[in-house]
């Protein structure tokens, strides 16, 4: 069978898309009605993470080839691990000022201002927090026992003496902004900067305005659970995001579909990264104010205008919890959120409730 053939077949099947918390599963379900229109679809691996693609439209395939150099070029820039990259540098910088790109410039602004406005529930300065308690992906291995479908370096919770050492060097404080001169420092040479909570969603933004300068008006961009999506399906009608179950009674389950245009989506939770330790389970989504994992909330989604603010935002309301949360969310315009506890409950937005068609 030619290429053409199987992506043809791929966008047939595809209308629901099921959104995983930080995980990399889409599910095609249904079919968008794309069928004469000039199309392109395309899986990559970047970010550290999946990156499924699908453009409509004349152009389309330029449009996705454009959208994956992008994206490589902010993994360049923003993985802390990747040593020259411009997060890694400053983090090696041990307080002095660091030239940075654009993009990096513009994301430690747009982190420090969803840091204050959330009172540091989403901190940019928490990876020493994430790195002491383990949640670092192992690449390339199967999870060890206790671990969650994510293969990760820990196990077991690290002793509250280290992550109380640990707590005085975690704020977002710490990161200063030298506009005119591009640069960034640390004023506390332990702390460290982290873009985990922010990065794929602003890599969505950026994959979502490549395709609009290609002249597309009907895309799709999931980044292991970060979605966007431009305008609608193909054909007009909304595009619909399933919402994974975050403890699935079967295959593919899922706790409803939201339907959207022009609008990201993101989905964390604590089903993908997380350890269960003596019958207790931590999560990725660290409170920076406390030093260990939330253990309220299973299943956060918010959808936003941004992908930036829907990342940032996702990670912030999983530290405040359930309550807080949607108060939080509802008094933001335009910005929705559906949350599910580790117990079951379920709230949801006001506005959330006119996009969302719950599962029964
Ligand atoms: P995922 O898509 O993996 O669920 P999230 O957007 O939920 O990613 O962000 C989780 C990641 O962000 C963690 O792996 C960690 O690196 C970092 N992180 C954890 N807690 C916080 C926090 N309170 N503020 C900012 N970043 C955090
Ligand atoms: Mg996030």
């Amino acid at each position: 069978m030619t290429r053409r053939h199987t992506v043809l077949i791929a966008l047939v099947i595809a209308s629901v898309w099921l959104i995983t918390g930080c995980g990399t599963k889409s599910e095609p379900q249904a079919s968008p009605q794309a069928e004469g229109i000039e199309s392109a679809s395309r899986v990559a691996f970047t970010l550290g993470t999946v990156a499924e693609l699908r453009a409509y439209g004349p152009g389309a395939e330029e449009a996705v080839d454009a959208v994956v150099a992008e994206l490589e070029r902010l993994t360049a820039a923003l993985d802390r691990f990747s040593p020259g990259s411009d997060v890694y540098r400053v983090n090696a910088a041990a307080g002095e000022w660091v030239r940075v790109g654009s993009e990096t410039l513009a994301l430690t602004r747009t982190a420090l201002e969803i840091a204050r406005m959330t009172d540091g529930a989403f901190d940019p300065t928490v990876a020493p927090l994430v790195d002491l308690w383990g949640f670092v992906e192992v690449p390339d291995s199967a999870p060890a026992e206790g671990q969650g479908p994510t293969a990760l370096l820990g196990r077991r919770p690290p002793e509250d003496a280290e992550i109380r050492r640990l707590l005085p060097h975690v704020g977002y404080e710490f990161v200063e902004v030298d506009e005119a001169g591009s640069r960034v420092r640390l004023t506390d040479p332990e702390a460290e900067l982290d873009f985990g909570a922010i990065a794929k969603g602003y890599a969505a933004d950026r994959a979502a305005a490549v395709l609009k300068e290609h002249g597309i008006d009907s895309a799709f961009v999931n980044l292991g659970g970060d979605i966007f999506v431009v305008g609608g399906k193909p054909d007009g009608s909304p595009w619909r995001i399933a919402i994974q179950h975050p403890r699935p009674r079967g295959p593919n389950d899922f706790i409803g579909v939201v339907s959207v245009k022009d609008r990201s989506v993101v989905t964390s939770g604590d089903y993908e990264r997380y350890f269960e330790y003596e019958g207790v389970r931590y999560t990725h989504l660290i409170d920076p104010r406390t030093g260990y994992p939330q253990q309220e909330l299973a299943s956060i989604t918010v959808v936003a205008p941004t992908g930036t603010q829907a990342d940032a935002l996702a990670t912030a309301v999983a530290v405040m919890g359930m309550e807080k949360g949607l108060e939080f969310l509802e008094s933001l315009p335009d910005v929705e959120g559906l949350l599910v506890g580790v117990d079951g409950r379920m709230g949801m937005t006001s506005g959330m409730e006119k996009m969302v068609e719950l599962r029964k």
